[in-house]
């Protein structure tokens, strides 16, 4: 290729190999002597690439991307725990995280302790048999609670405790978690990161001796990113400032029509006065709060059901953080593994909707819910 111009953007390295020159090259690309690419499970031009941009996004020393959310949070456990250890973990975290620690890290000796983040009373006992971490996320899903993760890793570090948050739902834009003290801040890329409903990925930003014991992990268990999903998801990045700034706009329209509409009984969301953490969300989250909106209609299961149905430009899908708004229905998707009891005591029930606000216009979003709420 003629070298006196480059693309713009960043060609997709479709190759899971790369040609060496000659002997001595490998042993200087295995020594650190030179610079270079062998090997995709290994590491990868556009990989690269989208790891320096999230580095920089959550101003980490550095990122490790992999092929999903889920991996991005089982791998960064796997590189952080061992056998006899125990987690600490919020008692409302996404379904996957939590099926993960319940039944599949518990098979490998790792034992963990669920409790409500929002009570830092309750965290400080969990705190005190020393875990070997606590595992929360920054704004939980579906009821949208916050994390208060500066006081969270103070605590946590007085008792030599390390703190993973789980940032998807506020994304590096509205908070850097490494920033309020926390030891790794992660993410489902699949979600706002990349934005499109297109692309299905992770990352995990750290200080640099963390991320290296995470990119280890990651080779082994080999749980890595492919090359066009990084491309989508840089792709992606380009517009997330925009694309945040927009549907936490609308998501706060969203949230105060709600509010006042008959045929809805309850709106959690972090921007408004009686969210019980609203004035966290004030200090934490730089004036933003964030693009989902969970409510409650009055008429219960019946009524979402008919709710849903009546909805036109709103799709029912199982995802959040996209350009496209998109609702949700918890107790039949993201939390279906809970008992009914254990849904209750999340306060999940069957007239929940979780809606997810994309960045199309306002008044075209509270158009079709008016429209649905009515037929509803
Ligand atoms: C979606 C999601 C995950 C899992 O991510 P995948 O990319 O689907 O594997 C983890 N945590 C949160 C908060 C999520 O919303």
């Amino acid at each position: 290729m003629p070298s006196d111009t480059r693309p713009l953007s960043a060609p997709i390295y479709q190759s899971s190999v790369f040609e060496i020159d000659s002997l001595e090259t490998v042993d200087d690309l295995y020594e650190g002597r030179a610079e270079g690419f062998i090997y995709s499970r290994d590491s990868n031009p556009n990989v690269s690439i989208l790891e320096k941009v999230v580095a920089q996004l959550e101003n980490a020393d550095d990122s490790v991307a992999f092929a999903s959310g889920m991996a991005a949070i089982g791998i960064t456990l796997l590189s952080m725990v061992e056998s006899g250890n125990r987690i600490v973990a919020g008692s409302e975290l996404y379904g996957g995280t939590n099926l993960m620690l319940r039944q599949h890290l518990s098979k490998l000796g790792v034992e963990t302790q669920f409790v409500d983040t929002t009570d830092l009373d309750a965290v400080e006992q969990t705190l005190d048999s020393q875990p070997r971490l606590i595992l929360v996320e920054s704004i939980t899903n579906p009821l949208l609670r916050l994390t208060d993760i500066e006081s969270i890793s103070q605590m946590a570090h007085q008792r030599g405790v390390q703190v993973v948050v789980d940032n998807t739902l506020a994304s590096p834009l509205l908070l850097r978690p490494l920033e309020l003290g926390a030891d790794v801040t992660l993410h489902s890329a699949t979600k706002n990161l990349g934005g499109h409903s297109d692309v299905t990925g992770g990352v995990a930003a750290a200080r640099a001796d963390i991320t290296m014991a995470m990119r280890q992990s990651n080779r082994v268990w080999g749980s890595v990113l492919d090359p066009f999903a990084a491309w989508l998801i840089v792709r992606g990045i380009k517009t997330l400032p925009l694309r945040v700034e927009k549907a936490c706009e609308n998501a706060f329209a969203v949230a105060q029509f709600l509010s006042d509409h008959p045929k809805i009984s309850a709106v959690h969301y972090p921007g408004l006065p009686d969210h019980p953490q609203h004035k966290l969300a004030v200090d934490t989250l730089g004036g933003r709060f964030g693009w989902m909106v969970t409510f409650e209609l009055a008429g219960g299961g019946r009524s979402a059901s008919s709710f849903v149905k009546g909805l036109d430009m709103i799709k029912l899908a199982a995802s959040l953080g996209e350009a496209q708004t998109t609702i949700s229905h918890p107790a039949k998707t993201s939390h279906r593994s809970l008992t009914g009891d254990e849904q209750a005591v999340l306060g999940i029930r069957n007239g929940l909707i979780r809606l997810s606000c994309g960045i199309e216009s306002a008044s075209d979003i509270l158009a079709d819910l008016e429209s649905a709420l009515a037929k509803s």
